[in-house]
């Protein structure tokens, strides 16, 4: 062996150690580095904590309490999507913000977990109806879509991401049945849901629900005394029993159409996010579970 190559040895060897060290300090910090989801509203960042379990930080936009049609996204919040690794949306136009601030943090990787479901229209205008979510079987396809995104970003944890999923999807295949029976237990001339928006009609649809809203969207909120009017007819109409508001909306709304309607407001509903620490709807499949019961005890009198 040449001095000058055997030289050339030792140094290989010894970047080859550095290189050892280097990756040994660097592999555990990036075992702790975990990938960063973050997702427009509560209710998916829910879904999507599922199908991470531990091994992804989840984070959403749009904080509980507030609604995610108008909501005007803050500095921290162009700072959570920008070092986000991926950001899921709904999708099918809910997030009005999106395009700004998409604008304002550069590149980044935007997943609409909407994609590939049928979509409702919304009556009279040329919009699709975001509230696919409110039909427990699109929240299947999200997880779906969730799961094959998360794989593609992290291959390692696709087995767990596989596992976490087929095991939500379980649980959320068992709800959807529980949700049938349930449904079956509301009298038919009175399974219609009368609410401020009218964000239900997937519900509707996959549950044998017809639906009446005070507006059709949040983000077309006005609850002018002809729309008021209008719902306290329908009310009076069909004899319904019962009316509802939502968690997310200004109740004063509703509350007019209670009084002049005589009938009265069965229940709290969520629609748009999940409920607060202790309200015992901080899930997906709690709020749906909250979501059923209140309508089947306010329908079924
Ligand atoms: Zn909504």
């Amino acid at each position: 062996m040449s001095k000058k190559f055997s030289l050339f040895v030792m140094v290989i060897v010894t970047a080859v150690m550095l290189a050892a060290c280097g990756n040994q300090t660097g592999g555990s910090e990036e075992e702790t580095e975990k990938l960063q989801v973050v997702t427009s509203f509560s209710i998916l960042g829910d879904i999507a904590k599922n199908v991470t379990g531990d091994r992804a930080d989840v984070e959403y936009i749009v904080p509980i309490g507030e609604e995610p049609h108008g909501y005007e996204p803050v500095p921290s919040d162009f700072q959570k999507v920008s070092d986000s690794d991926v950001f899921f949306v709904n999708g099918l136009g809910l997030e009005g913000w999106l395009e700004r601030l998409a604008e304002n943090v550069g590149d980044i990787n935007i997943v609409a977990a909407s994609d590939g479901i049928v979509a409702l229209p919304i009556e009279g205008r040329e919009e699709e109806d975001p509230h696919a979510w409110l039909d427990v079987q699109n929240v299947i396809s999200y997880v779906e879509k969730i799961r094959d995104t998360l794989s593609e970003l992290d291959p390692e944890g696709a087995d767990v991401y596989a596992e976490n999923a087929a095991a939500y999807i379980r649980e959320l295949g068992e709800l959807h049945t529980w949700i049938e029976t349930e449904a079956n237990a509301v009298p038919k001339q009175d399974k219609t849901i009368v609410i401020s928006e009218n964000a239900f009609k997937y519900f509707g649809e996959a549950y044998g629900f017809e639906t009446i809203g005070i507006w059709e969207l949040n983000s077309h909120e006005e609850g002018t005394p002809g729309q008021i009017s209008r719902v306290v007819d329908l009310v009076q109409e069909n004899e319904l029993p019962a009316v509802f508001v939502e968690t997310t909306v200004n109740k004063r709304f509703m509350e007019a159409v209670s009084r002049d309607s005589g009938v009265g407001i069965a229940g709290e509903v969520y629609t748009d996010a999940v409920g607060i620490e202790g309200s015992g709807a901080e899930t997906y499949v709690k709020i749906m579970e909250h979501n059923v019961n209140t309508f089947v005890g306010g329908l079924s009198k």
